[in-house]
């Protein structure tokens, strides 16, 4: 589904992230380890257009994406849900949702429809719904920003730290939701520094070391695998 092919990102004359190569296939959910600024956040906005590659490609159901702008990205079904959640907090629970639909904007019965669904995963964001996002707590903001994404109803969504700054409990319930998302037919892109928890709800993944990859395989046997566990899984 997803291909990047020898991927190289500059800040001016700084290489962030250098030759990656990562495969995403449909139905899965593939989770980018790696401590802070190893380089998942760069690979994202560069699968999102939002950074331009200096060598490589990316390609995506056969077509080649990289030179592409990021709203096109988005409309061939490819949505981030950006770290830091990005809401627009003076706005209300409801109207934050509708924007993440924007590109479906003169379809209302899809709208209703997309709407319905993400109630059903967050009843709480029904609960909510005319309360503004910046009332919102920490999980309940991330739970709008999922649901947000969810709106444009992504065939790719791409997840950066879903779990940050979260109580134990919600980190837990975040992951079973990503994990009923891509059940229900959407193939995920995770990066995460809660190796635990993404290895178990994750089909495979890349271990991000200074911007490579350093290893690579299912979960399994990133779990075996002694010093991915020494450095990001612990006891
Ligand atoms: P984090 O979880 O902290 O975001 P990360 O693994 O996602 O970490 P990146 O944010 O991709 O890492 O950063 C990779 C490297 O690129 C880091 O050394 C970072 O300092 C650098 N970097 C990121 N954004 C920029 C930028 N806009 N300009 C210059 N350097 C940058």
């Amino acid at each position: 589904m997803l291909e990047l092919r020898n991927v190289s990102v500059q800040y001016g004359s700084f290489t962030a992230v250098q030759n990656v190569n990562i495969h995403v296939h449909e139905g899965e959910i593939v989770v980018l380890l790696g401590s802070n600024g190893a380089g998942k956040s760069t690979v994202f906005r560069t699968i999102s257009g939002l950074n331009k590659l200096s060598k490589g490609e990316i390609v995506f159901k056969g077509n080649r994406i990289d030179r592409y702008s990021p709203d096109r990205i988005v409309q061939l079904g490819i949505v981030q849900c950006a770290e830091g959640r990005k809401l627009f907090s003076r706005m209300t629970v409801y109207e934050n949702l509708l924007m993440g639909a924007y590109i479906h904007r003169k379809e209302k019965e899809k709208i209703k429809q997309s709407l319905n669904h993400v109630y059903e995963l967050f009843p709480i964001l029904k609960e909510k719904r005319n309360d503004l996002a910046g009332a919102l707590s920490g999980g309940q903001q991330q739970m709008l920003a999922i649901g947000r994404a969810l709106m444009s109803r992504p065939k790719l969504l791409l997840l950066d730290e879903p779990s940050i700054g979260l109580a134990p409990l919600i980190v837990e319930q975040m992951f079973q939701i990503i994990k009923q998302i891509n059940k229900e037919g959407t193939t995920i892109l995770l990066a995460e520094q809660n190796a635990h928890a993404a290895l178990h709800i994750a089909h495979k993944g890349y271990v991000f070391e200074n911007g490579t990859i350093a290893v690579q395989g299912t979960s399994q046997e990133l779990f075996a695998n002694d010093n991915v566990h020494k450095a990001y899984i612990g006891t």
